[in-house]
C-alpha cells in the first residue's frame, strides 16, 4: 500500500489522480489532500477518501473546511492545515510515499523541493517548479534521494521511450534528440489578426485535451510547448538544441524519442491524463487505467507539421531564455503566469500576452543571467518579474 499526496486534488490533474486511487484502493491510499479555495469539492473528496492531512492555502477556505469537518460525522480524523506553509509541512508527512505535484504555477515550488529534499517520490505535473528552478530541484532531488516521474504527458511519454533503466536528470544514453508534440492549440490554423483578439471561452476551448484554465491559455499560445521545452532540459538532461517541437493536431502520438541510430520510438494514446498519472504512479509496472482505446479499425490520421513560430513566438522565446541560463526560465514563466491572468480576467488582448511577456525579458535581462543560488535568490528575482510584468499588464490595459 503506497501513501500518496495529491498536491492540487481540486484540479484537472487532481482529480483524474483521484479517480484512479479510487479505482485502486488495494494498492493507493490518498494520505494528503490540498487546494487553494474550493471547500466544497474538497469535502467532497474528504467524505470519500478520508486523507489524515488537508492543506487548503487561502485561511479562510481552511477555517470553513476545519468547521464543516467537525460537523461531519466521519471528518473527526483529519488535520486541516493552512497557507502555503501548511503545503510544504505536507509534502514530507512520514505517511506519504509519492506526490502528486497537481499544484498550477508558482504556488507549487516551495512544497515540490520539500519533497525532493525529503527524498519522497514525485510524480510532477506542475511544470512551472522545474521551469523556474531546473538546478535547484535537480539538486534537491539528488541530495534527498528522491525520485521524480514526469507526469505532463509529452515527457511521460518521453520516459516510457527511454526504457525502465532510465533516471530522470541522467543524460540518456544514446540518444539523438527528443521529438516535443504539440497540438498546435485551439488557434493553431486562425490568422493573426483574429488570433490577437480572441476571447477566453475561445482561448480555453482546447481541441483535445481538457484541463485548467492557465494550461488552456498556455497551449493557445504555445507558452506550453516553450515550457516544455524547458522541463525537457531539466528532466533529461539535454541541451535546448536536442529537443525538437513538431505540430501533431490529433494529440495522439505524446512524444518521441531519436536514437543515434535513426530510431525514432513514440508513444501513443487517446488524450486522457489518466494514462500518464496512472504510468507514473506504478512505473514500471502497469495498472488498469479507464482510458479510452485508440480505434484501429476505422481509418486514422497521424498529421505531422513545423511550429509557425511567427504567429506563436512563445517557443523563441523559451529557447532563448534556456541559452541565456539563469533566471531566465523562471522570468519567463513569473511573466507569463501575469500575463495569462490578466487576460483570464479580460484586462489584455490575447495577443498582447506575447508582448507582457517578452518586454518582461528584456527588462531584467541584466538580472536574469545570474544563476540564483537559493530559493530565497530565486524568489527575489520571480517577485521583480512579476512586478515589472504587472506594470506592463497595466500600461496595455490603459
Ligand atoms: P487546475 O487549475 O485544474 O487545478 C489547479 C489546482 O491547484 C487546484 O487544486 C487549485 O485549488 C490549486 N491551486 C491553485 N492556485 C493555488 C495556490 N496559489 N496555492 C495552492 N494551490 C493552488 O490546473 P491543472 O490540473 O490543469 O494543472 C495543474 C498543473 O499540472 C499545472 O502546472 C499544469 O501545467 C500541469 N499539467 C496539467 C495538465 C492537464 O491536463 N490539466 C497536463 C499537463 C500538465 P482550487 O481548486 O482550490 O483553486
Ligand atoms: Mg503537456
Amino acid at each position: 500500500m503506497q501513501g500518496v499526496a495529491v498536491f492540487g486534488s481540486t484540479g484537472s490533474i487532481g482529480q483524474s489522480t483521484l479517480d484512479l486511487i479510487g479505482l485502486h484502493p488495494e494498492r493507493f491510499r490518498a494520505e494528503v489532500l490540498t487546494a487553494h479555495r474550493q471547500v466544497e469539492p474538497m469535502l467532497r473528496d474528504c467524505e470519500r477518501f478520508k486523507p489524515r492531512w488537508v492543506v487548503m492555502t487561502d485561511p479562510d477556505a481552511a477555517q470553513t473546511l476545519q468547521l464543516r469537518l467537525r460537523e461531519a460525522s466521519w471528518g473527526g480524523h483529519i488535520n486541516v492545515l493552512a497557507g502555503p506553509q501548511g503545503l510544504v509541512t505536507a509534502a514530507v508527512v512520514p505517511e506519504v510515499d509519492m506526490m502528486v505535484a497537481g499544484i498550477v504555477g508558482a504556488a507549487g515550488l516551495a512544497s515540490v523541493l520539500a519533497a525532493a529534499r525529503a527524498g519522497k517520490k514525485i510524480l510532477l505535473a506542475n511544470k512551472e517548479a522545474l521551469v523556474m528552478a531546473g538546478p535547484l530541484m535537480v539538486q534537491a532531488a539528488r541530495l534527498g534521494g528522491a525520485t521524480v516521474i514526469p507526469v505532463d504527458s509529452e515527457h511521460n511519454a518521453i520516459f516510457q521511450c527511454l526504457g525502465e533503466n532510465y533516471r530522470c536528470f541522467q543524460p540518456p544514453a544514446g540518444v539523438r534528440r527528443l521529438l516535443l508534440t504539440a497540438s498546435g492549440g485551439p488557434f493553431r490554423s486562425w490568422e493573426k489578426a483574429r488570433m490577437f483578439s480572441a476571447s477566453v471561452s475561445e482561448a480555453i476551448a482546447h481541441p483535445n485535451w481538457s484541463m485548467g484554465r492557465k494550461i488552456s491559455v498556455d497551449s493557445a499560445t504555445m507558452m506550453n510547448k516553450g515550457l516544455e521545452l524547458i522541463e525537457a532540459h531539466w528532466l533529461f538532461s539535454l541541451p535546448e538544441s536536442a529537443i525538437e517541437v513538431v505540430v501533431h493536431p490529433q494529440s495522439v502520438v505524446h512524444s518521441m524519442v531519436e536514437f543515434d541510430d535513426g530510431s525514432t520510438l513514440a508513444q501513443l494514446g487517446s488524450p486522457d491524463m489518466r494514462t500518464p498519472i496512472a504510468c507514473a504512479m506504478s512505473w514500471p509496472s502497469r495498472i488498469h487505467a479507464p482510458v479510452k482505446a485508440l480505434d484501429w479499425q476505422s481509418a486514422q490520421r497521424l498529421d505531422f507539421e513545423p511550429p509557425d513560430t511567427e504567429r506563436f513566438p512563445s517557443l523563441a522565446l523559451a529557447r532563448a531564455s534556456l541559452r541565456t541560463g539563469g533566471a531566465a526560465p523562471a522570468v519567463l514563466n513569473a511573466a507569463n503566469e501575469i500575463a495569462v491572468e490578466a487576460f483570464l480576467n479580460e484586462r489584455i488582448r490575447f495577443g498582447e500576452i506575447f508582448g507582457a511577456v517578452e518586454g518582461t525579458l528584456a527588462q531584467l535581462s541584466h538580472q536574469a543571467a545570474n544563476t540564483p543560488a537559493s530559493v530565497d535568490e530565486l524568489l527575489e528575482i520571480d517577485r521583480q518579474a512579476r512586478d515589472i510584468a504587472q506594470a506592463r499588464v497595466a500600461k496595455i490595459a490603459g
